[in-house]
């Protein structure tokens, strides 16, 4: 799957409520790469997508009660995965190394894309 794309970087940056300058500084990047991926300029490179899903889950943390990847996959395979080992059900896509969806031997990049596509992950963006 595609990296967030402009509409979607900016829905996320709403719901972290932050204007443009402070998404820049809780990143860690300018204001002119905000704006370059909110117009669609840049694509959103993936270190950047992973600490927004990040930012997004912990904001989660504090108003759902959802449940681990583990559980609501119904997972037989975490007793082998990181995500259980390092107690990690909702921050699972973060991980290298987990055992669903074949990400077991893929880079973090290609991991996101899978994980995209992922309920557990979709639903931060909902
Ligand atoms: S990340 Fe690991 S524990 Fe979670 S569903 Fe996938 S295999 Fe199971
Ligand atoms: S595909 Fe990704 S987001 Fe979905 S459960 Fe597996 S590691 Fe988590």
């Amino acid at each position: 799957m595609d990296p967030l794309d402009k509409l979607e970087f900016s829905q996320a940056r709403k719901k972290l409520h932050r204007t443009q300058q402070q998404l820049a500084e809780l990143l860690g990047i300018s204001l002119k790469a905000i704006h370059s991926y909110e117009q669609g300029w840049r694509p959103v490179p993936a270190h950047i997508e992973r600490q927004i899903f990040f930012f997004l889950s912990k904001k989660n943390n504090d108003t759902s009660s959802s449940l681990p990847c583990w559980e609501v996959k119904q997972c037989g395979m975490k007793e082998e995965c990181p995500a259980y080992e390092f107690s990690c059900g909702h921050l699972c896509w973060f991980i290298c190394g987990t055992r669903c969806d074949c990400t077991e031997q893929l880079s973090a990049k290609e991991k996101i894309g899978i994980c995209r596509s992922c309920d557990i992950l979709k639903s931060l963006l909902e």
